[in-house]
């Protein structure tokens, strides 16, 4: 039996890396990065973390701003507007879920659109969907990305994404569309989900739900593509079953699949804000 083709994240990344420093060696400037975490909750904890250190690695400037779980709403909104005037600042991240006592939409709206590397701004939702210049989601950005490493065409393809948030589903449909490929989107309503998910030449799955998708989900030579983080008694599941290796041609792993290429893009739309806002280009 051949198993699928490993999508490395890891490698893609690393490409991504390599683009990344040869750019910034012809800057006259360096872009930097500020991430604002709120609380202890661990996994974000550990995800600032590594945002830091790889902007580090990098050689981008990065700072990470902590604040009290009780921190208050005004107050995070207000430091947010200091950091949006302040010209030494390229990105700005408000580390996600926030206290419950905190509207996250009034934060994300704080944020300067010319600073928002996380891509969740109306105003860069509305470029995604407008087909302009912007900045865009990450996860999305780093799973067209890493297709495009391995050099699958979208353009015509039939691709199925599974999960409609705002973070993941939503924008990567936007993304996908700007590479001409004939979109789905399945939810938790969709009826007949293997029957829909079995039409895709690519599947995207980003569910949050272990194991969801078995093998007779699939159309035999697909592109898998696994979004899912799911800690189950300590280990990393993604959402699409290991037994889908032996139909698709290529599939994601987790981890080591899209979570290396989020935080690539995350490096890239930093990058990109400076250039963007240095060049008059971006409000
Ligand atoms: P989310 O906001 O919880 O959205 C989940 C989506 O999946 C919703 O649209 C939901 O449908 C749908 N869904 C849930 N259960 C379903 C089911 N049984 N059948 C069909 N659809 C179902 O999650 P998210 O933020 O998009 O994240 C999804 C997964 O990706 C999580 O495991 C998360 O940890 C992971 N993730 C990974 C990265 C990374 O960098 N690797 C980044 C972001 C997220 P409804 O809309 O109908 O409720």
């Amino acid at each position: 039996m051949t198993l699928a083709q490993v999508l490395s994240g890891h490698e893609v990344a690393e490409a991504v890396y390599q683009e990344l420093r040869q750019t910034l060696q012809s800057l006259p400037f360096i872009p930097s990065l500020r991430v604002i975490r709120l609380g202890e909750d661990p996994a974000s904890v550990s995800y600032v973390r590594l945002k830091d250190k790889r902007a580090r690695e990098l050689g981008l400037r990065s700072q990470v701003e902590v604040y009290p779980e009780d921190f208050s709403e005004e107050a995070l909104l207000e430091r947010i507007a200091e950091l949006n005037e302040d010209l030494e600042v390229d990105g700005i991240l408000v580390q996600l879920p926030l206290p419950k006592h905190i509207r996250a939409e009034r934060v994300l709206e704080a944020i300067s659109p010319a600073k928002d590397v996380d891509g969740f701004h109306p105003v860069n939702v509305g470029r995604l969907w407008s087909g302009g210049e912007g900045l865009f989601p990450c996860t999305p950005l780093g799973i067209v990305r890493l297709l495009k490493h391995y050099g699958v065409e979208l353009s015509g393809k039939e691709v199925v994404v599974l999960g409609r948030s705002n973070i993941v589903g939503k924008p990567l449909v936007g993304l996908l569309l700007r590479e001409d490929a004939t979109v789905t989107v399945a939810h938790s309503r969709t009826r007949n989900l293997p029957e829909v998910t079995r039409r895709a030449d690519v599947l995207v799955v980003a569910v949050g739900r272990p194991h969801l998708v078995r093998r007779e989900w699939v159309r035999p030579g697909a592109i898998v593509v696994d979004v899912g983080v799911n800690r189950v008694e300590g280990k990393l599941l993604g959402d699409v079953h290991p037994e889908v290796a032996e139909v698709a041609s290529a599939l994601t792993p987790v981890p080591g699949g899209v979570g290396p290429m989020t935080v690539a893009m995350l490096m890239a739309n930093t990058v990109k804000a400076a250039l963007l806002r240095r060049n008059g280009a971006s409000r």
